[in-house]
């Protein structure tokens, strides 16, 4: 990512931790922040990993920054070693949202406070503050903009009157992910009336969450399970007019999915209307050539800023400012949030939402990569 380059040199010089007499090998002033990501093989996690870095770099902290590879022992680890190398603070993208309770008992007992990061972390009293995008509205702009798409509603979210019938798939993101029910139910909140009052047919009548959701995210899982429904429902002349698909590395596997089974062109050509998650580069490229209809962008570089925020109040014994603290029960307590807004785009508003941000330039998106 052009703003998200990483770098940045922190000041680090050998002391003695704050939690406790460890000596740390590279606390500063700051204090020493462990930040721990699932993977890298999604664009938007080494963005937001390398803009949580900058940021806490350049506000003095020294930073420990991990990746997982999407394996959960991984992560617990890199948690471990992140307590016993002296952090005072952890900032968490869980992989799985329900298995790190013991690494933050640890981390309770140790004084060190925890900040997850996007996905909730479920299960442990031991979670300081949760920043994250509105998940739920992250949904309810997928259905909606699958809607807007069809023709169902207007760019405006108005109902056209446009009756269809259309026939649709649905797809939800991985069941460990909290956020991947708030993004479903987000969406279901507004498709199940078309689908009730059939002017959406879901042909496999695959509704259900459950039947719905691609565990971590798999690109090749969401490819392989598009197949298996174009296989068995759509023979004979039916056509498939649009997918809900809750992340862009999904949609792209859909996308291939439907590219190997005969669907060709752009949606104006009657290629399907397929939504998306994060504005991955190849996948804007797509939205611009015609081909994906849109994405939800999430300016990852505010999401980091609040953590970097949160981090800071934590470590000067304040509670962060919160904006919601009624939603996100992590099944022990209601972990007080700071939620961001998000953005649709199109081909309509690529330049305006991700160009002039500063987020992609137009040559990357040009490139695809
Ligand atoms: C994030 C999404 C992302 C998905 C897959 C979710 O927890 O909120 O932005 O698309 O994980 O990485």
């Amino acid at each position: 990512l052009a703003a998200c380059s990483g770098g940045g040199a922190g000041t680090s010089t050998s002391t003695t931790s704050a939690t406790g007499g460890e000596t740390s090998a590279a606390a500063t002033e700051g204090g020493r922040v462990g930040v721990a990501m699932p993977t890298q093989t999604s664009e938007r996690w080494i963005a937001d990993g390398n803009a949580v870095k900058q940021q806490l770099e350049d506000a003095g902290f020294t930073v420990d920054l991990q990746y997982a590879n999407d394996d959960i022992p991984t992560q617990g680890q890199q948690i471990d070693q992140m307590i016993t190398q002296g952090a005072n603070v952890l900032i968490v993208a869980a992989i799985d949202g329900t298995a790190l309770a013991t690494q933050l008992e640890t981390a309770a007992s140790q004084g060190i406070k925890v900040i997850a990061y996007d996905r909730l972390i479920r299960d442990s009293k031991n979670v300081d503050f949760y920043v994250s995008f509105d998940n739920f509205k992250v949904g309810v702009a997928q259905g909606s903009s699958l809607l807007n798409g069809l023709g169902i509603l207007d760019a405006d979210g108005k109902d056209t009157g446009e009756k269809g019938p259309f026939n649709v798939e649905l797809f939800a993101g991985s069941p460990d992910d909290n956020n991947a029910t708030f993004f479903w139910e987000g969406a279901m909140s507004v498709l199940q009336p078309y689908i009730d009052s059939g002017v959406l047919v879901v042909p496999s009548t695959q509704t259900e969450f459950d039947q719905a959701a691609i565990l971590r995210w798999q690109q090749e899982t969401a490819q392989k399970r598009m197949e298996d429904l174009l296989t068995a429902n759509y023979q004979g002349g039916t056509k498939l007019d649009g997918v809900l698909s809750p992340y862009d590395g999904l949609s792209r596997g859909i996308i291939t999915a439907l590219q190997n089974n005969g669907y060709s062109g752009t949606i104006s050509d009657g290629f399907p209307v397929v939504t998306g998650q994060d504005a991955e580069i190849a996948s804007v490229k797509l939205i611009q050539d015609g081909v994906q209809f849109s994405t939800i962008f999430k300016d990852t570089r505010t999401l980091a800023e609040q953590a970097v925020t949160a981090a800071k109040d934590l470590l000067a014994g304040n509670d962060p400012e919160a904006n919601n603290t009624t939603d996100y029960d992590n099944g022990v307590k209601v972990v007080p949030s700071y939620l961001l807004d998000v953005v649709t785009v199109t081909a309509d508003n690529i330049t305006e939402a991700l160009v002039d941000t500063g987020y992609w330039t137009q040559d990357q998106i040009d490139a695809g990569v």
